[in-house]
């Protein structure tokens, strides 16, 4: 199964924080955003970064 690969517009607190999610594999940023863009996941209205996510299956992995 190839890796979930997403595109997305954060700001970089909210880049940083989904590195630390389970659900995350990696985050990388793209391109910065020349104007403002609303995050993805915080919804704020800032300057932020076009990042690539890439998810990963935890289900599967917690399974013991
Ligand atoms: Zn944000």
């Amino acid at each position: 199964m190839p890796d979930e690969k997403e595109q997305l517009f954060l700001c970089k607190p909210c880049a940083e924080e989904m590195k630390n999610y389970k659900t995350v594999a990696s985050v990388e940023y793209i391109r910065p955003a020349r104007d403002k863009g609303t995050c993805e996941l915080c919804g704020r209205r800032r300057f932020g970064y076009v990042c690539e996510v890439e998810y990963r299956d935890v289900e599967r992995e917690d399974v013991k």
